[in-house]
């Protein structure tokens, strides 16, 4: 049904692509074999089609598109890749595809799950094989052409519903950590589940990013938000064909619809009423 939908819309797309070309920024997670559907992991052949398509176009790292997009009007669509989490198999399964069709790519890193100390509650409390990327995996990657580390908190918690100093800490401290580890600057940070109200907006500037992304779906322009860049999903459902529709922004109405709902129900669930909200910062 959403892909009739979203095959009916693509001209309209296509015809914004072509008036008003923008930066797509893709969000994967996980690029491993699984036995069951998980809408975080991408098959490794899934995503060979799904690079092996995005090479056809200009894809360009964080760092350069969203140069481009502020110098002024693009002349065609860019694409930018990134992964959330920092799961191993980013660098097992992801970067010789990656590498293959010369892709470049942001990895969003957790610091405890770098640690080994946490990992991501989707798969289970003791997964039976180690899930995410150790520092020295992250210090390997990060030397890997065309790619960069950013940041995606120290825990991975609802950064919306905790205090202002933790909140604080998962934003400033996770990106020190990661710079100490790297040697380098971070320059990007990714909230997790894409939740942010506007005091997370306030400390991803005072903590020093250049850029954040978001789960909002979209595309980026001129006048974007640096601070909530929009991201498309993809997923193991995307085959060539809707994975076409998908960077073409046919999907786009469609997306923002249910973003616009599941931001209602999380604003309902955790932020009012505000009192308990208050009770849990304090
Ligand atoms: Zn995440």
């Amino acid at each position: 049904m959403r892909r009739l939908l979203a095959t009916a819309l693509l001209p309209y797309a296509q015809l914004r692509n072509t008036l008003s070309p923008g930066l797509r920024v893709l969000m994967y997670h996980r690029v491993a074999h699984l036995a069951a559907y998980d809408q975080l992991t991408v098959s490794p052949a899934r995503f060979a089609q799904q690079m092996q398509e995005l090479s056809s176009h200009k894809v360009v790292s964080l760092e350069d598109g969203l140069r481009a997009i502020q110098a002024g009007p693009l002349r065609k669509p860019l694409f930018a890749v990134t992964f959330d989490d920092g799961y191993l198999d980013n660098l097992t399964e992801a970067l010789p595809i990656l590498q293959r069709y010369r892709i470049p790519a942001t990895i969003f890193v957790t610091t405890q799950f770098c640690d080994q100390a946490l990992s991501h509650p989707r798969y289970g409390s003791q997964p039976t094989e180690r899930l995410h990327l150790n520092w020295d995996e992250v210090i390997a990657l990060a030397r890997s052409p065309g790619i960069t580390i950013g940041s995606h908190t120290r825990t991975h918690p609802y950064l919306p519903t905790i205090s202002d100093a933790l909140a604080q800490q998962e934003i400033a401290t996770s990106r020190s950590e990661i710079a100490a580890h790297l040697q380098q600057p971070v320059q990007y940070f990714c909230y997790p589940s894409g939740d942010l109200s506007p005091r997370e907006l306030q400390l991803v500037r005072q903590a020093g990013y250049a850029a954040a992304v978001s789960v909002a779906p979209g595309v980026n322009r001129r006048d974007a938000d640096l601070f909530q860049l929009k991201r498309t999903e993809i997923t193991d459902r995307d085959d060539v064909s809707q994975f076409r529709l998908k960077i073409a922004g046919a999907f786009d109405p469609i997306h923002r619809l249910l973003h616009a709902r599941r931001t209602r129900r999380f604003a309902q669930k955790h932020l009012k009423p505000s009192a308990s909200f208050e009770a849990t910062t304090l």
